[in-house]
């Protein structure tokens, strides 16, 4: 089914993103995690694609067992960065033959290991090429990734919006955000991309605060900013890791509330391929 589909029959559309096991362990250890998953009843489980193409055979495997398996809907992430047309089309028959119907079409960042990356060498620059290039080869339902703060290497605000607003008119059929901690930033950008004319469905990305160094990491890979209360929390509970948790799936739990209560088209939880606690924050919410 197309998740474009979905939108029209509930809202809000409750998902959740998993990513593959290290290459070095096997395949079947995300099995454990699925089923944890699937017992919450997702509208889709969707799988990221490793950087720069690598565990890439790992995403077309585990959409296809969570499809085809579990009979769970899913969403194949896809990065265009440094890959030739030839490639993509490759993996997008690959994704075909095993009946996925549902793409997140990313750019992708460049290699870590190579500074000043120039993009313009690839037969793809940006998402919105490669939109465009699965639209035009047939009947897929298209996603791609919004920044409700802006992505980390745009400098103003408003190119970005621009730019989403550019790649939302080469076919994409929703949206997912990257996370924020701060539902007020998510509302505000509603407000703009629908001033925008930036009409589809835009899915509240979130992802729960576990410990303190995770926190610190993700501020420094994707730019989110910390509200005030957030601070607060990581201050108090940070050097107490069972405290921690606890506190970051009640801030978690709190931000989902307000997000269903506010009628958003949809949420998707960043699992960090952990059911148990994704279980607690649906439980703190009434949804399992
Ligand atoms: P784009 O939409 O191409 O935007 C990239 C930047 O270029 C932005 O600053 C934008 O403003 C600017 N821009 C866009 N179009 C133009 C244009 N025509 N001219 C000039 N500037 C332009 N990464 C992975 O490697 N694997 C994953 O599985 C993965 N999953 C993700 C899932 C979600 C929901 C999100 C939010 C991100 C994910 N990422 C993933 C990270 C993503 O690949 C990076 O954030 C990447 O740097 C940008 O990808 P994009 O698709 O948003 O790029």
């Amino acid at each position: 089914m197309k998740i474009s589909n979905l939108f029209q029959q509930k809202k809000p559309v409750i998902s959740f993103e998993i990513f593959p096991p290290k290459i070095t362990a096997p395949v079947e250890t995300i099995y454990q995690t699925l089923e944890g998953l699937i017992k919450l009843n997702p509208d889709f489980i969707s799988v990221t694609y490793g950087a720069g193409g690598s565990n890439r055979d790992r995403t077309k495997e585990i959409a296809s067992t969570i499809k085809n398996r579990y009979n769970v809907e899913t969403l194949a992430h896809l990065t265009c960065v440094g890959q030739t047309v030839n490639e993509i089309d490759q993996i997008l028959e690959g994704l075909q033959q095993e009946n996925i119907e549902n793409i997140l079409a990313l750019r992708g960042d460049p290699p870590a290991d190579v500074q000043n990356y120039d993009f313009s060498d690839s037969d793809f620059k940006y998402a919105s090429d490669l939109v465009r290039h699965i639209k035009n080869k047939g009947n897929t339902c298209v996603a791609a990734a919004a920044y409700p703060e802006g992505h980390a290497h745009c400098r103003r605000l408003n190119d970005d919006l621009n730019w989403l607003k550019f790649k939302v008119d080469q076919g994409v059929d929703f949206l997912i955000t990257q996370l924020y901690f701060d539902n007020r930033v998510f509302y505000n950008f509603i407000e703009n991309a629908r001033r925008m004319n930036i009409n589809c469905p835009v899915v509240a990305g979130v992802m729960p605060v576990l410990n303190a160094k995770q926190v610190k990491r993700i501020i420094s890979l994707c730019g989110a900013s910390m509200p005030a209360k957030l601070l607060i929390i990581v201050d108090k509970y940070g050097e107490n890791p069972e405290d921690m948790e606890k506190a970051g799936l009640e801030y978690a739990s709190e931000q989902v509330r307000d997000l269903l209560d506010s009628g958003v088209d949809g949420v998707h939880l960043y699992t960090m391929n952990k059911p148990q606690q994704i279980t607690e924050i649906l439980k703190n919410v009434g949804r399992a």
